[in-house]
């Protein structure tokens, strides 16, 4: 595979001489003032990736599948939104579950946004943490909040959806529930259902903020080699900055 040339960003000064240890330090870098379940579960899984991500702003090649995740994406968001549209082939194996949905009202793709008291927000600017649902509909007082998945099924879309469904009864104060579900498009089934209650809100509410302050208090970025370098494009294997990934063989 041929070697990445990476941004002009002094990766090699900055890890030079202790690799495992980027020093990022605010006053040097713009640092997120706002997060997603992206940015979060990536420094959770490795504070590094997500430093070179979110921080240095390295480039994330794109690749196949994330090509045809968005393309996927992009036809059910069109059938959500076009009232005569066939179900495209594509999404036949969950054309049932986006029936239901369609019937239901859902709405595509709509951002979510609550400031750091957990407050909805409208403006980008004020936010603290930010969601893109890809489907969610109010039936009576349940709150229903969807994801779609174009690859494998894991326990980690859960965590997702649990985020996704804070924000959606912050949003919709009246729903006394949030009901959660991945669709997995290639398998044509939903799966990691989850159901939370009003109740439990300041529950999760403490635990997520508790992840953000984590995530906010790292001054280091500690690189933490793993089976997930297999997929990082900032191993060194394929001529990305992070050396770390030789440890776990990538
Ligand atoms: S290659 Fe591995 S250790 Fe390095 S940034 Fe990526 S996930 Fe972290």
């Amino acid at each position: 595979m041929a070697r990445r040339v990476w941004a002009a960003v002094t990766l090699s000064a900055l890890s030079a001489g202790n690799s495992h240890i980027l020093a990022v330090r605010s006053s040097h870098v713009n640092r997120p003032k706002r997060h997603s379940y992206s940015s979060i579960s990536t420094w959770e899984e490795c504070p590094a990736k997500y430093a070179y991500s979110y921080i240095y702003n390295l480039p994330w090649p794109s690749s196949a599948a994330m090509e045809r995740g968005t393309r996927l994406h992009s036809l059910a968001e069109d059938y959500l939104n076009t009232p005569e549209m066939p179900i495209p082939y594509d999404l036949r194996k969950i054309g049932p579950i986006l029936d239901r949905q369609k019937q239901a009202g859902g709405k595509a793709e709509v951002i979510w946004l609550v400031n750091e008291k957990w407050e909805p927000v409208e403006d980008q600017k004020d936010a603290k943490v930010k969601a893109i649902v890809d489907c969610h509909y109010v039936a009576g007082e349940v709150l229903h909040v969807d994801d779609y998945k174009s690859g494998r099924e894991y326990p980690s879309h859960r965590s997702q959806l649990e985020l996704y469904s804070i924000l959606g009864l912050l949003k919709y104060p009246l729903a006394g529930r949030a009901e959660s579900a991945a669709i997995y498009i290639d398998g044509g089934y939903s799966g990691q259902d989850a159901s939370i209650i009003r109740a439990m809100l300041p529950h999760l509410i403490d635990k997520w903020s508790t992840k953000i302050e984590r995530l906010e208090s790292d001054d280091d970025f500690i690189a933490n080699p793993g089976s997930g370098c297999r997929w990082c494009p900032y191993r060194k294997s394929i001529g990305g900055p992070c050396g770390e990934s030789a440890k776990a063989g990538y």
